[in-house]
This record gives structure tokens, C-alpha cells and sequence, in this order.
């Protein structure tokens, strides 16, 4: 009989707007890695579906998920508050299954902090200029500029998570980007040896984003 493994955990996190959503599906539909949909009490985006990007629930109920420990982690973000479910999350690492998260930096760290039984791997997205960011911001929320100047002042704070991460990747094209983190993965999953980055890169691109 075959020895049953269990499934890993992929993180992937990112400044709003880095393109990190369009990773985490393709990584999951590419590879079969099964998405962790996070509940949520912002409202749907204009093209956003309830159960298939998020679960969009009311504040009380959020309460009341925290309160019965229905979560992995969780974490306030601007003013909305996300969180994942844990159960879901278990059952299907314990049945094989990989699952990829979609989660910031508050969460990442809450999920490393727990020292789970599931290898873990957690990568950081940077967009490839702050011009892009802007662009991406204002594109994604309908040009509401006042939401997206919101957004960039954050990106300044969520961005010096980097240095707490597996990988980071610079986002400037999406293949390229999508077949460094696959790498990572693969590297990752065989063995505990994986290919490094180059983190002076990183960090001089990280103050051109801060300019
Ligand atoms: P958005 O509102 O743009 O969909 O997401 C805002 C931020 O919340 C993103 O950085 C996203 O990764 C993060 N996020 C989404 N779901 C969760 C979650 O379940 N937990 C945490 N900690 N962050 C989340």
C-alpha cells in the first residue's frame, strides 16, 4: 500500500494591485492546487462572484466566526477584515491536497507562527514600478482615485514585508514570473534545498518602488 502524503501550503502575497490574484489561479489551475477562498466583509467588486472569489459576509457574523475559532488566521486590511477558513483548509491538506492562499503579510505571519505540521511556502509579489502599481489601482477599482492614492500609501507599509519571505518575485512579466514561483515549488516539494534569489536585487528594486 502506498504511504498517503500530505498536502503543502503556498502563500502568496503581495502590495494590493502587484497581480498576485491572476498567480494564485493560474498556479492553481495549472498545477491542481486547490485555492483557499478567504471570507471577507468588504463588498463584491463589480465582477467578483460570492463562493467562488470570496465569501462575502456581514461584520456580525465575522465576530462570530473569530469567536468559534473557525480560523486559520485572519487580519484587518484598510477597513475590511479577511480571514480563512480553517476546517476547510485541513481537510484538505490531510487528504493530499496542496492548497495556495491568497493572503498578506498580518496572515502569513499568524500561519508561520502556528508551525503547522504542512511544509509551508510563502512568496512575496513586488510590482515591476510604482507608475504600473498606480495604473493597475486605478484600473482594477473603476478609476476611483481617491481608493487607488488609498492603496499606494499602504503599499509603502506592506511592502517592507518582503524580507520575510521564501521568495520574491518582480511581477514585469507574468510567464516569467509564474515559472520562477512553479520552480520554487517544484525545488521545494522534492527537497528542503531550494534555489535562492537574489535579495540585493530585490532590495534595490524595493527603494526604486519607495521613491
Ligand atoms: P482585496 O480587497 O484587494 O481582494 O484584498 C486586499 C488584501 O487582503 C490582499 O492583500 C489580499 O491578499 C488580502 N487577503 C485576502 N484574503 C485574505 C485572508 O483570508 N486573510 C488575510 N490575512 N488577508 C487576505
Amino acid at each position: 500500500m502506498s504511504e498517503k502524503h500530505e498536502g503543502m501550503i503556498v502563500i502568496l502575497s503581495s502590495p494590493s494591485g502587484a497581480g498576485k490574484t491572476s498567480l494564485v489561479k493560474e498556479i492553481s489551475s495549472k498545477n491542481s492546487f486547490s485555492i483557499s477562498i478567504s471570507h471577507t466583509t468588504r463588498k463584491p467588486r463589480i465582477n467578483e462572484v460570492d463562493g467562488v472569489d470570496y465569501f462575502f459576509i456581514e461584520n456580525d457574523e465575522f465576530k462570530k466566526l473569530i469567536s468559534e475559532n473557525k480560523f486559520l488566521e485572519y487580519a484587518k486590511v484598510f477597513k475590511n477584515f479577511y480571514g480563512s477558513s480553517e476546517e476547510v483548509v485541513f481537510k484538505k491538506l490531510d487528504k493530499g491536497e496542496s492548497v495556495i492562499f491568497d493572503i498578506d503579510w498580518q496572515g502569513t505571519e499568524q500561519i508561520k507562527l502556528k508551525n503547522l505540521k504542512y511544509k509551508l511556502i510563502t512568496v512575496f509579489i513586488l510590482p515591476p514600478s510604482r507608475e504600473e502599481l498606480f495604473k493597475r489601482l486605478l484600473n482594477r477599482d473603476l478609476n476611483d482615485e481617491k481608493n487607488a492614492m488609498e492603496r499606494m500609501k499602504k503599499f509603502d507599509e506592506d511592502v517592507l514585508h518582503w524580507k520575510n519571505y521564501d521568495l520574491v518575485v518582480i511581477n514585469d512579466n507574468f510567464n516569467k514570473c509564474y515559472e520562477k514561483i512553479i520552480k520554487f515549488i517544484n525545488s521545494k516539494q522534492n527537497s528542503n534545498f531550494s534555489d535562492n534569489y537574489d535579495k540585493s536585487e530585490i532590495n534595490k528594486h524595493v527603494l526604486s518602488l519607495l521613491k
